[in-house]
């Protein structure tokens, strides 16, 4: 057989096992409900048959009771015969014998002495002397018993025939007995019995109150009957023959009982009733069977399903009863501490991964545990391997309940965060690093920022005093002549000591001292340093400002700034180009595009315009880049100050090729409205 043949030959052994299983109670019960129903059918059958024998014993009785009685009688008047054949006997006593005998026995009607001839001799009857003519029946009995000189009794016969005038009609029946002197017949003895008497002096009461009795010839025509009990149902019934010599009589009796009813008594309800409960309680007991076994599926499934589930967290969990003492622990709690469940169950404290040095600690979040009132939110504590290794953890506690609502004490789930530490403290690291290159940065903008804007004031500062040198020299020491070239040389200084204070709060990014500025009076303010910075290349300067400008907020010294750098930047583009092109323009306006969607307030917009080299692509490219120039002693910072500061001030700088040749600076700024900045 094949492996697949094995299993399918298993499979099917099981199945056949589990079929058994079921059918083996339900044949069981089977066996017992027809026990049941055929035990009350048997028992009706019994009482049947019990009723019948009764009957029949009944029967017999009765029918050995008459058949006595008739043979006490024929004892009792062959006596009498014989003794009056024999002459023995006076008229009287024989009179009074008769009289004695015939009050002990009812139920015969007449005593007659016949001669040989069957001519009335003497008849207990008054009218003995009118000679009754026999009946046929009579006369035949009279001469069987003649014949077979034994008595005889006669076929039954009405008393209509026997010439009776008046009173009811009765059926007779006479008894032969016949007496012989010598051998020679000398006449009989005629006891004359009323079959209704027989029935009604010899059938006792009790059985005559029980059943229909009746006398029957041959052919089962009745004779006579007894019916004080009623008519007989015809269910129980008995024939007998009275076995009397020379007359086919039989006493048949038929009670008046009904057959036995199914449900006769108490014991058949209670037998049906008790056969119901069983078959209520096996279905019940199917039932809560099925349902055990179904809630015990889903509860195996559950189970399996929290093993799987507590197995595969890495999260430790550790059950305690109220007392402290550990109830529970699942793998990774074992595995974190590196101890087994059999080491740590029923364990009470101190635990085993308690940190030695910590035990005053856990003692003290122990009696909080007790006492219920540790935090919910958490702890972090140090535990130790088995190896003795530390390790810190973060722990919640939570109450366990059980099913009333009762606590049992306490679940707590612990986390080992050593990873997390290590990484916090990476972080804590990283970010340290990160924080002192951004210092050093900060300190590298700082220098070169401020390197890189001084160089105008100085480069002012160095014309003007090479200017007053220059007329010094020249003889001239007019302190008229000298000093506004020293003042200017001054308010440079000061300019510079100005810068770097703006520089230093820039870099700083602290919040700059911004003022409303206008454009006009910001460029009037500058255009002397323009103009020296033009002067020195033959460069001529066009400045167009729209009328009615709106201010700007800015601080004022960075904005200078940033225009004083475009405009370096412009004229240095412009050393090589022709005299004719060498033209600075200067031009404010204000946007035809708001600078912001948002806000339907056009944007002050400042150009600086040159016809100089341009800037060629791959220049392009890195022109806001730091430290990236063109020039032999260009620092290459000065356009990542001005995109810088004027993004500082909420603003954009862009450039473009100018169509005449040359480069177009241009920067906006959004404009200063009061009511917005309130
Ligand atoms: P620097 O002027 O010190 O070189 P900048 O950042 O001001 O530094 O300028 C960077 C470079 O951009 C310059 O070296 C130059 O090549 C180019 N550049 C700036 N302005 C202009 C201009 N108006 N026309 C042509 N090139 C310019």
């Amino acid at each position: 057989m094949t492996i697949a043949g094995f299993k399918d030959f298993g499979a099917g052994l099981l199945h056949r096992k589990q079929a058994w299983r079921w059918l083996l109670p339900v044949l069981l019960v089977l066996l017992v409900l027809s026990i049941l129903l055929w035990l009350p059918w048997q028992v009706q059958q019994m009482e049947v048959s019990e009723r019948q024998e009764q009957l029949i014993a009944d029967t017999l009785w009765v029918e050995q009771a008459i058949r006595f009685q008739l043979s006490r009688n024929e004892e009792n008047f062959r006596q009498v015969g014989t003794e009056i054949a024999s002459g023995t006997i006076s008229p009287d006593k024989l009179r009074a014998r008769t009289l004695l005998l015939l009050k002990n026995s009812s139920e015969i009607r007449r005593v007659m002495w016949l001669d040989s001839s069957d001519t009335i001799v003497a008849s207990s009857d008054l009218r003995a002397n009118t000679q009754p003519r026999l009946s046929d029946a009579s006369a035949q009995a009279s001469a069987t018993a003649r014949k077979l000189k034994s008595p005889q009794y006669s076929q039954p016969f009405s008393n209509a025939g026997a010439g009776a005038a008046g009173g009811p009609e009765l059926m007779l029946m006479d008894c032969y007995l016949p007496i012989f002197q010598n051998g020679q017949y000398s006449g009989s003895v005629v006891l004359r019995y009323a079959l209704q008497d027989i029935l009604d002096a010899m059938v006792p009461w009790w059985f005559a109150q029980d059943n229909e009795i009746a006398l029957t010839s041959n052919d089962d025509a009745v004779v006579v009957k007894r019916a004080a009990g009623g008519i007989g149902r015809g269910v129980y019934m008995h024939r007998r023959a009275l076995d009397l010599p020379g007359a086919a009589l039989y006493l048949r009796t038929n009670s008046v009982k009904n057959a036995p009813t199914l449900l006769p008594n108490l014991l058949v309800g209670s037998i049906i009733l008790l056969s119901l409960g069983l078959i209520w309680s096996l279905w019940a007991l199917w039932r809560d069977i099925n349902r055990r076994l179904a809630a015990e599926g889903a509860l195996r499934e559950q189970v399996a399903f929290r093993t799987a589930m507590e197995n595969s967290l890495v999260t430790g969990l550790r059950a305690r009863d109220l007392k402290g003492r550990i109830s529970y622990v699942n793998p990774a709690f074992c595995q974190m501490v590196g101890l087994s469940a059999d080491q740590l169950v029923n364990k009470l404290p101190p635990m085993p991964y308690w940190a030695p040095e910590a035990i005053e600690d856990y003692e003290e979040r122990f009696a909080q545990v007790l006492a219920g009132t540790v935090q919910r939110h958490g702890f972090e504590i140090m535990f130790q391997r088995a190896n003795g290794e530390r390790f810190p953890v973060l722990i919640y506690e939570s109450p366990l309940l059980d099913d009333s609502g009762r606590q049992t004490g306490w679940m707590g789930s612990i986390l080992d965060i050593s990873d997390r530490k290590k990484v916090e403290e990476l972080n804590r690291q990283q970010q340290e690093k990160l924080q002192s290159s951004a210092r050093l940065a900060t300190m590298g903008e700082l220098a070169s920022t401020l390197a890189h804007e001084l160089n105008q004031p100085l480069a002012a500062i160095s014309s003007y005093t090479a200017g007053a040198i220059n007329l010094m020299q020249s003889g001239v020491v007019d302190a008229a002549l000298l000093k506004p070239a020293l003042e200017k040389a001054n308010a440079q200084v000061q300019r510079a000591g100005l810068i770097i204070r703006s520089v230093h709060e820039f870099v700083k990014r602290r919040e700059p001292t911004r003022e409303p500025v206008s454009l006009q009076n910001l460029i009037d303010s500058v255009m002397p340093l323009i103009e020296l910075q033009a002067q020195q290349s033959l460069v001529a300067i066009q400045l167009s400002i729209a009328p009615g400008l709106p201010e700007v907020l800015a601080d004022r010294v960075m904005l200078e700034q940033v225009l004083l750098n475009l405009t370096r930047n412009a004229v240095e583009a412009m050393q090589q180009a022709p005299s004719g092109r060498r033209i600075l323009r200067i031009a404010v306006a204000l946007d035809s595009v708001p600078f912001e969607a948002a806000s339907a307030t056009a944007n002050v917009v400042v150009s600086v315009i040159d016809q100089g080299h341009g800037i060629a692509p791959e220049v392009a490219e890195n022109l806001f880049s730091p430290f990236f120039s063109t020039k032999a002693e260009g620092m290459g910072i000065g356009l990542k100050i001005c995109r810088t500061t004027l993004e500082f001030h909420g603003g954009t700088l862009h450039y473009a090729n100018n169509p005449q040749g040359g480069t177009i600076f241009r920067f906006a700024l959004p404009p200063y409205l009061p009511q917005l900045s309130e």
